[in-house]
This record gives C-alpha cells, structure tokens and sequence, in this order.
C-alpha cells in the first residue's frame, strides 16, 4: 500500500517536470508550485493542481518554506519533494515539513544537518571507514603557531575551507607557509559574512583530482545498495558541464570497493533516501569531500546504465517501502553521458535569459531529453540557467559520444544564446574523447583558447 497519495512539488523547471513524470507512473496526484513569472510554465499545466506561492524572486517563493508548507496544507497534499537546490538540504525545512505531519522526500533532518556542516560530515565519514582528505579533522587551532603546526604536518599547498561553505564558496589554496596566517584571516572573515559560520579547517590541496561519485539508495529499515559512479570532472568555476558513467578506466576491483564502502556508510550513519558520496580522485585514490543528501542534477546517466528510475525508487523509500533491489540486483550496461544545456553566451558565460524562438529536440535510440522548455517559452532571468540535459545512452563509452554529437547537431534552442556550441566543441576534443581529464582541463582549455585569441587580435591590430 502506497502512503503517498498527493505529492507537493517544491521546485521548478526541468526537476519539476522530472518529478512529475515519476509521479505519475507510481500514481502519485501532483501539485506543481509556482512564482509569479512560472505560471504559464507547460509542466504546471500537468500537474493535477497548481499554487502560486509568491513573487519572481526565490526568497519569497521557491526558498519560503512557509508558504511551501501552507501549499500542502491547503491542496491536503500528504508529501513534499524538494528537488535540487532550493530547500532541498535544508535540514530547518525538512523538520518543519514532518513537524507539519507531511512526508518529506529526502533523508531525516538530522542526517541533512550533519552532511550540511563540512567538518561534521567529514568526521562522520571518516568514522564509517570512508576515505577523506588528509586534513586538521576539525577546526583550525586558534593559536598561529598550533595552526603552522598543523599545516606543515599536513604539508603545502594545502586548501582552507568553510566549514559551513557551499556552492564552490569559502575556500582558499595556500601555497607556503609565511601565507597561512593571513590566510586563515581572510578566509575566517569571508566564511562569517558569506555563511554565517567562521569556523574553517584545513584540507591537502589536490594537484590534479578527477571529480568521482557514487549514487547510493537506502531505505528506511537498514538496507542500501550503491548504482556505481559517474564522473563530473568537466567542470567551469566548479559548476558540473558535462557527466558521465561510469567513470573512464577505474577498474572493477576499485569500482566494487568504494562502492562497498559508502554502502556500509550509509547503514552506519543510518542513510535514508538518495544520495550522492562526492570524492576527488587521484593517482587511483578516492578522497571524500561532502554528501549530497538529495537527488541530483546528473542523476540520468545512472539511470541509463542501470534501469532504475531513481526518482520513483526515492519516492517509494519516502512513502516507507522497502528498497526493491539487491545489490546483485544492480547491472551496469553500456555507457552515458549529459550535456547540460545553459541559457548563456557561449564566450562570456553570462545568462543569457529571454524567449525562446523555436525549440527542436534531439531524437533516436539512446537520446534522452529532461527540459521543461519549447517554443515560445520565456527563460526568466531569476534562477538558474540550465534549460536541458541532453542524454545519451550506448553500448560503450564510443558510442555514448557518436549519439552525443548526432544528438547535439539535431538541437536547436533558438532566440536565446546557449552553451550548445561549447558542447558541440567539446564532443570533438581530443582530451575529452579520450576521457579521464582532471577537474581543471575545462577551465585551462578555455583559458588557452581566450590567450590564443587575444594573441590573435594584437596581431591583426599591428599588420
Ligand atoms: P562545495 O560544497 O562548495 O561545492 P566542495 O567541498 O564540494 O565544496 O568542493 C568544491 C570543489 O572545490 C571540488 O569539486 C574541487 O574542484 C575543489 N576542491 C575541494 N577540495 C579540494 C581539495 N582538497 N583539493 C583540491 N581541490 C579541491
């Protein structure tokens, strides 16, 4: 018996319309929340109901827990699904929301308010036997000279991070040690105006990581089981452009170990829902840096190289079904990866908001498109900028990249500027289809293409 009947969709744009499509098919009525500009938004439509919770701007709408719950409370909705971003880990949310007597779609507040604080989630994961960062294991001393003790320990260059930091924000490298002190100064005062928190620790600067993670599911009564890894390491000032999974050349021994140990975390730390184990990866070792306590962006290409549809399966761990899988269970088949699809100009990276002209979307066996978008839709220019996650799927990495680049030429997202050409580019760079590049290829390649092209510029000015 299904507990869920009528599900509050605290989210917007493409995860909204994601979320609704699960719903469906577990026969799930859905009521879509919307700002004042989303109103005409298709996937609304769908929704068997719809409330309008506030003004354009996020804090009074999409972040206004309040008005989330009072929407529930008013549609006598029984759940609410956070999504990404937004509320999503909240832990205040959460608590409020079961407080409230409504099932909420993630892990229990309390474990969202460990993973939330970095030092915390650190520890935690350190004492469940997953690897982490060699680092200060908890705040930096007060005392300088206990803190150069520390760093040099660690050794140089080494990373000063927020404890309560987020979104790529609150972290400083320090190369040597007579910038230590200074830096801790400067990185303290930025964490208590950016977070709230001036609690920083320290962490061993990795040269040239690759962004690895594993997806696990865990139900409520104990049992987990991870969907493999993906790799997220082509990345522009840490925000994620391209996915993949699995990860290029990890082999299976490392692949079933790291896997193995977060799904031990998970049942140590009493996990409950979907998550993601973010690590860097380097010279063939995994580094834990946070838990995402939510679903994710790049949550399609698991599904596609596993089967699950791992917004249903999160849904049924919500209503407190038991996981339907083993870890046997789980086969990993074929290759994927997703563009992610930004409102933006392809050179500057500035959103580039507005009506979209005409909209024609990629096709044929092994494409996926998750977009709330079509022709005529407004891109408003209050949230974030993703209008598609272009999808492909084949029975081997070279052919996930042949259906990547078919797919890509087939789009079309006009009226608006878009990062497409980006992607067409890099479906063609040689690093890429190699695979396996760092976290920092993406940034350097851009950067070499802006110096080639100014060079160019003073030239044709001088000629
Ligand atoms: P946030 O929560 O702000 O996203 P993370 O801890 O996930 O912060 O780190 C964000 C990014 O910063 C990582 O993806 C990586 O690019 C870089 N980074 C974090 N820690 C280190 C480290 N110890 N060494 C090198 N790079 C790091």
């Amino acid at each position: 018996m299904q507990t869920i009947k009528k599900l509050v969709i605290a989210n917007r744009g493409e995860i909204a319309l994601r979320i609704l499509r699960a719903c469906r098919r577990l026969g799930i009525r859905t009521v879509a929340l919307y700002s004042d500009v989303d109103g005409d938004a298709k996937y609304v439509r769908l929704a068997d109901e719809s409330v309008c919770i506030g003004p354009a701007a996020a804090v009074h709408s999409y972040l206004n827990s309040a008005s989330v719950i009072s929407a529930a409370e008013v549609t006598e909705a029984n759940a609410i699904h956070p999504g990404y971003g937004f509320l999503s880990e909240n832990a205040d949310f959460a608590e409020q929301v079961e407080q409230s007597g409504f099932i909420f779609v993630g892990p229990r507040p309390q474990t969202i308010r460990v993973m939330g604080d970095k030092i915390s989630a650190i520890r935690t994961m350190r004492e469940a036997g997953v690897p982490c960062v060699p680092g200060s294991d908890g705040a930096i001393p007060d005392d300088p000279q206990q803190a150069l003790a520390l760093a040099q320990q660690i050794g140089f260059p080494l990373m000063l991070k927020a404890s309560g930091g987020g979104g790529g924000k609150g972290m400083r490298v320090v190369r040597e040690a007579a910038q230590l002190s200074e830096a801790i100064a400067m990185t303290r005062k930025e964490a208590a105006a950016a977070f709230g928190n001036e609690v920083i620790y320290l962490e061993r600067f990795l040269q040239k990581p690759r962004h690895v993670e594993i997806q696990v599911l865990a139900d409520a009564y104990g049992n987990a089981i991870h969907l493999g890894d993906r790799d997220c390491s082509m990345q522009r000032q840490h925000q994620k452009v391209i996915e993949e999974a699995p990860a290029p050349g990890l082999s299976e021994a490392q692949r079933k170990e790291i896997g193995a140990r977060c799904v031990a975390a998970c049942v140590d730390i009493n996990y409950r829902g979907a998550g993601t184990f973010e690590f860097l990866y380097e010279n063939g070792e995994f580094f834990f840096i946070e838990m995402n306590t939510r679903i994710q962006v790049e949550h399609p290409v698991t599904e596609m190289i596993t089967g699950v549809d791992l917004l249903q399966e999160q849904i049924r761990i919500a209503d407190g079904q038991k996981l339907r899988f083993t870890q046997g269970d789980i086969q990993f088949r074929g290759h994927a990866f997703e563009c992610r699809i930004n409102a933006e100009d392809p050179d500057t990276f500035m959103p580039s908001p507005g009506r979209i002209t005409q909209y024609h979307m990629a096709g044929g066996p092994g494409v996926r498109v998750d977009s709330h978008v079509y022709s005529n839709y407004v891109v408003p220019p209050y949230y974030d900028s993703m209008v598609a996650k272009l999808i492909t799927h084949g029975m081997h990495r070279r052919e996930a990249l042949a259906r990547m680049r078919g797919a890509l030429q087939e789009m079309v997202v006009d009226g608006i500027k878009t990062n497409l050409s980006l992607h067409r580019e890099l479906a063609q760079d040689e690093t890429f289809i190699r695979g396996g590049m760092d976290i920092h290829y993406l940034e350097n390649k851009l950067l070499q293409q802006r110096l080639a092209q100014s060079a160019q510029r003073q030239k044709g000015g001088l000629g």
